[in-house]
């Protein structure tokens, strides 16, 4: 593989590519079938190597080997001061590899080189230290209870988790799962998205040199209705955390209710407004185009259609609207005017470089148009006015709000959604929760003083 590796805005060195079989109970091993896949680059459309391609079998060997680590291994069962070290490990070992990571995901995934070295890749070592932290700071409490009793509750690894992520973020969404499930003493299977299925692989190996005993990261690689759905419908899976389309998280709870009711979180589509109001400094509006350029063909070709139904629904095209260059997947940041309410794309998640303005007289009027979606995501208020975003934060039916800011996340800041935008917490100590069980155990006691 040969591709540029000038992107506009860095240089950097196209890495070696090392690792593409799936990754099961410590090994590099082919798919039963011996499939494989294209790995893609969105820069320019072409493959750079192919990996392989997991499907149910691969999956039950991969849930064999977490399950075997998760009843008998010594992952749940070592302190949690000892995987944190361990943990620890791991994130000094993505650090010193940042270089190689940040072009994976650059190639890969389509991302800017410089965002990934700055932000993505420190970021997933940050967020490995900080559950790392939390790994020896889970306990339950002790319980009175009436006259005769006292309790404790424990609090236990949920069991075997499988994780489904998608490619917009390859490095964060695969830690922002296996930070608080390692933590917690759960196992895992990890299935990327088939459109990044390269840094994964880099970070299970990783796992390995850092000391994770063997069974308790596995990932395979493959695509959703084959690996991805093995993994919602398996009886041996504990847990599935997901982040996607609202679409394919009705899929997954769906096949998790009709197996072994696994509880799922699910972390979904969005349609975030972002409120600017008149005082407002309008630099800070600049995160609503964070992200560029596309990763998927499919995805590129769904947002030009976008484009396409906001012209013709009377939208007018400000600025952007076409595809940029004649190689790779980009399309020009692209901004409507006049927009309506029940216009397609004013309404649906178009999840690309696509905005719509809308204009509002009063606060409530706004207020109003934010909450008219059947999403609940995120929301951005821009103002100097303390009581306007005190009063337009409360009001918004959405998981974060932005307050003079867009898309600022941090791993100690919980995210997740309202309405169908989905339900759990990613990121901070609630995210932790949601892979420990709590255990009730109730005692006798007799001739207690008080
Ligand atoms: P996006 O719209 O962000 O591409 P998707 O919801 O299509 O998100 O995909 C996110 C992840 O879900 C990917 O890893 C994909 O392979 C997986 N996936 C897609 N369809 C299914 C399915 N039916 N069951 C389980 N996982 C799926």
């Amino acid at each position: 593989y040969n591709g540029s590796s000038k992107a506009s805005e860095s240089v950097f060195k196209i890495p070696p590519i090392k690792f593409t079989k799936l990754f099961i109970n410590g090994n590099f091993v082919d798919s039963v079938s011996g499939k494989t896949f294209e790995a893609i680059d969105p820069r320019t459309g072409e493959a750079i190597t192919r990996v392989s391609d997991g499907d149910k079998e691969d999956i039950d060997l991969a849930v064999k080997a977490a399950r075997q680590a998760f009843d008998h291994g010594p992952w749940p069962r070592m302190s949690g001061s000892e995987r944190g070290r361990i943990m620890m490990k791991f994130a000094d070992l993505i650090e010193e590899n940042v270089e190689e990571l940040a072009a994976l995901d650059a190639i890969n995934g389509g991302k800017l080189f410089s965002h990934c070295k700055a932000m993505d890749i420190p970021g997933a070592a940050r967020n490995l230290r900080y559950y790392a932290g939390a790994a020896d700071k889970i306990h339950g409490t002790v319980l009175k209870l009436s006259e005769g009793f006292q309790g404790y509750t424990l609090r236990e690894p949920i069991g075997v988790v499988g994780s489904i992520i998608p490619w917009n973020f390859p490095t964060i969404m695969f830690f922002m799962k296996a930070g608080p499930a390692l933590a917690a003493g759960c196992t895992m299977v990890v299935k990327p998205a088939e459109q990044t299925p390269l840094s994964a692989l880099y970070y299970a190996h990783l796992a390995k040199l850092a000391g994770l005993p063997d069974g308790v990261l596995n990932v395979v690689n493959g695509f959703g209705e084959t690996a991805g759905a093995a993994i919602s419908s398996h009886m041996d899976i504990d847990k599935v955390t997901f982040t996607g389309s609202t679409e394919v998280g009705r899929k997954i709870m769906t096949a998790a209710a009709a197996s072994n009711l696994k509880p799922v979180s699910l972390e979904l589509g969005g349609k975030s407004p972002l409120l600017i109001f008149e005082d407002a400094d309008i630099d800070t509006t600049k995160g609503k185009f964070v992200l560029q350029a596309l990763t998927d063909k499919k995805q590129f070709q769904k947002i030009l259609s976008y484009i396409e139904h906001g012209k013709r629904e009377g939208a007018t095209l400000l600025t952007g609207g076409k595809r940029l260059g004649s190689k790779g997947f980009y399309i020009e940041p692209t901004i409507f005017t006049d927009v309506k309410e029940d216009m397609t794309i004013a309404k649906e998640e178009i999840f690309g470089p696509v905005m719509s303005l809308m204009k509002f007289k009063t606060m409530e009027e706004a207020i109003k148009r934010a909450n008219n979606t059947t999403y609940g995501l995120a929301a951005g208020v821009i103002t100097k006015n303390l009581n306007v975003a005190n009063m337009v934060s409360r009001s918004i039916r959405a998981g974060i709000i932005w307050l003079n800011c867009y898309t600022a996340f941090d791993v100690d800041c919980p995210y997740g959604g309202y309405k169908m935008s989905g339900f759990g917490r990613e990121f901070g100590l609630d995210a932790l929760n949601q892979y420990l069980q709590i255990k009730s155990i109730v005692t006798t006691i007799h001739d207690s003083p008080w």
